[in-house]
């Protein structure tokens, strides 16, 4: 058991500027708040802060992290508030009391591979500072050593959650001590039985090699020496009871088979001395094939740095030898912990190890600050800064690119859930679908039946799964209306020409049409119509057989087609298409003589823009519903309404000067209203405008005006 005043001496050894007052402060508070409450072990409960602090010591950590550590449960589980803890202790320890406190709340559930891995990156993902999960894994590490007093259903829900989500983060973080600690606690718990059997039997064979080991060991020095190889000591270990067991399940190997069971390690001076080193290891006994491993040129993707190898004694015992330098041995061990005690930084970590972004950004920050309070001070870490982690209402976990909306979401779950998304709830309120997602958001789709993706999502989603899901899904309805479409331009087609469709279309005509158009079915023909890239008229044409043209008493189709042509009302039409559902777009509002271009919409026809439209621009992502349209001969009376706003000085008259002006030119001016302010003057006249030339003149005579600073023309 250990005291305060022994916490405060191991703050103090690994940072003389320790505030002791500090600590004293948060060990009392803990004291005070947790008064009255008791482990499951029966001791006050403040003895489990304590504990977890000197954890945090133990690793070196800062200030901030061991007062952390001694208030970490006081928000989850006294009546103090996590604004309390800001207010007495400031807000860097309240920062990481809260982070730890949030962790706690994350319903780990599930022990299945992917799920867990998710769970783990969620948890690094929503954590900011690195010290958090220090002190978490001080605070874990801590209940897996008491955990024999808890009943036995809680028991194996933490031994297995520390096996699939806190162990493997030690081991992300390097912390090999801690990991084998966890990992032995939660074997021992999980799988008594096979515990107990590794164990007895590691320690026969642990009794039965000492002889060879200490043999080894010498021979080892004695070669090491000779050979003019400094180094500062040599180790003996004995692989973990849990890496064993793991091993023999993962390889399928037996007992006898486990290599490195057992491992001299050769802690070197230097990188150079550590090869040298292992040529000497090499020659003295001979290597076991394949077993060699170089993990310093090679780092492993948690900084893990060493020489591995196996041979075998004259005995025809195999061992494992690690060989490295003291900075390798320490980031073996304690990994990021042990950054800051080698703040030199020549920890060598590949910078090409994408994987390991995080930890070299550690180390670049760690380089430029040489005080390592205030390294630890600017920690603040993204460690998956590409993906989100989200829930869903049952905890499921989801993970996400960065910038996922609540539709990638929706995708996630099941394409028709996607389809109808309208919106979701996120964390219990409601956002609309447009929402960026953060980690931690509990996710919950609102869908409405019957609502369809629209294009806009496609701008909205950051998923491809959505995306292309999207995609699909408004091709086809395309497709759909685009056959509708054609069809019912055929079918004009037909009457325009008096024809009666049966006469025409039997089933052989049709699928010879078709096949001449080189569509694949008749469906396809239509939509290629819908699209307006086959006129109706050329496939009527091709139906029409030569005879009936020529049918005494009828006229024929070229007849009919002049008489429809003189006919011609409409302000714009479809290049080749008559009485197509035609409209003029409202965001441009083009009138008789400009440019202009159509685009077929979805069932409503075809839009006509002028060419000047900034949406046309946006028209071009699908050239496929381009279509020629050119205006028709005005036979009507009706004019175009078009708005025009122009900028004046502050001139007495000029409003009468500008009305007179368009007056002048025969033009209908349907409203005009005017303000001024600070100088200028806007005026804005309605009119209606009989084409383009005409606009045209209007704006000129307009600009001529003495007063008139621009004119433009506006949206209605
Ligand atoms: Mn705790």
């Amino acid at each position: 058991m250990i005291s305060f005043d022994k916490l405060a001496d191991m703050a103090r050894a690994a940072n003389p500027q320790s505030n002791t007052d500090l600590l004293r402060r948060a060990y009392d508070f803990s004291v005070a708040e947790h008064a009255g409450q008791t482990r499951h072990s029966g001791e006050p409960y403040a003895t489990h802060p304590l504990e977890v602090a000197s954890l945090v010591a133990e690793m070196r950590l800062d200030d901030v992290a061991i007062a952390a550590g001694l208030l970490h449960d006081v928000v989850e589980d006294t009546l103090t508030s996590i604004d309390r803890v800001q207010a007495v202790f400031g807000p860097e320890v309240a920062h990481v009391v809260e982070g730890v406190t949030k962790i706690s709340t994350i319903p780990f559930s599930s022990s299945e591979e992917r799920q867990a891995e998710n769970f783990r990156k969620m948890l690094l993902a929503m954590v900011d500072d690195v010290r958090v999960i220090l002190v978490k894994l001080a605070d874990r590490l801590h209940n897996m050593r008491t955990l024999a007093h808890l009943p036995e259903e809680r028991r194996l829900k933490i031994a297995q959650e520390t096996l699939d989500i806190y162990a493997p983060i030690a081991h992300r973080l390097g912390m090999k001590k801690v990991k084998n600690e966890l990992e032995d606690l939660a074997f021992r718990h999980l799988d008594p039985e096979a515990y107990e059997t590794m164990r007895a039997w590691v320690d026969r064979r642990r009794r039965a090699t000492r002889g060879t080991v200490t043999e080894l060991r010498r021979t080892l020095e004695q070669t090491l020496t000779e050979a003019q190889i400094s180094y500062e000591r040599i180790e003996f270990r004995i692989k973990r009871l849990y890496g064993i067991h793991q091993k023999i399940k993962r390889s399928r190997v037996s007992l006898e088979q486990v290599y490195d069971l057992i491992a001299l390690r050769v802690i070197s001076t230097s990188v150079p001395d550590c090869y040298a080193a292992l040529g000497v290891i090499h020659q003295t006994w001979s290597p076991v094939p394949g077993r060699f491993k170089d993990f310093i040129a090679m780092p492993r993707e948690n900084g893990y740095q060493s020489l591995h190898t196996s041979v075998v004694s004259p005995q025809g015992v195999p061992f494992e030898v690690q060989i490295r330098t003291e900075e390798m041995h320490a980031v073996a061990e304690e990994g990021i912990a042990a950054h800051w005690k080698y703040k030199e930084g020549r920890i060598g970590v590949k910078p090409d190890e994408q994987h390991f972004t995080w930890l070299r950004q550690l180390l670049e920050w760690q380089q430029e600050m040489g005080d390592p309070g205030e390294f630890i001070n600017n920690l603040k870490v993204d460690l998956y800064p590409d993906e989100v982690y989200t829930f869903t209402p049952k905890g499921e976990v989801k993970a996400l690119p960065r910038g996922a909306t609540p539709i990638d979401f929706a995708y996630t779950i099941h394409t028709d859930v996607g389809h109808q998304c309208v919106g979701a709830r996120v964390n219990g309120r409601m956002v609309p679908v447009r929402t960026r997602l953060q980690s931690g958001d509990i996710v919950e789709v609102v869908t409405a039946q019957g609502h369809t993706p629209n294009r806009d999502w496609l701008n909205i989603v950051a998923t491809s799964r959505a995306r292309s899901k999207i995609k699909h899904f408004i091709h086809a309805e395309e497709k759909m209306r685009a056959v509708e479409l054609g069809r019912k331009l055929f079918d004009k087609e037909l009457r325009r020409f008096d024809i009666n469709a049966k006469s025409v279309m039997s089933p052989e005509a049709v699928a010879r049409v078709t096949g001449e158009f080189g569509a694949p079915r008749a469906d396809d023909l239509f939509a290629a119509i819908g699209y307006g890239r086959v006129q109706a008229r050329s496939v009527l044409a091709k139906l029409v057989p030569e005879e009936l043209e020529e049918k005494p008493g009828s006229p024929s189709i070229g007849t009919r087609m002049r008489r429809v042509l003189r006919r011609g009302e409409d302000k714009v039409k479809v290049r080749g298409f008559d009485d197509l559902l035609v409209f003029r777009a409202r965001c441009c509002n083009p009138i008789r003589g400009e440019e202009i271009v159509g685009y077929v919409t979805r069932g409503k026809g075809v839009s006509v823009h002028a060419a000047r439209c900034p949406n046309v621009l946006n028209l071009l992502y699908d050239p496929e519903r381009r279509i020629d349209v050119i205006w028709e001969k005005n036979t009507d009376e009706s004019g175009f309404i078009v708005l025009l706003g122009i900028q004046v000085e502050d001139r007495r008259g000029i409003l009468a000067d500008v009305t007179s002006k368009i007056a002048a030119l025969k033009t209908n001016v349907l409203k005009v209203e005017a303000s001024s302010n600070d100088h200028h003057g806007r005026i804005s006249v309605t009119m209606e405008i009989d084409d383009f030339k005409h606009l045209q003149r209007i704006v000129k005579v307009i600009r001529g005006v003495s007063g008139v600073l621009e004119v433009e023309r506006l949206m209605r």
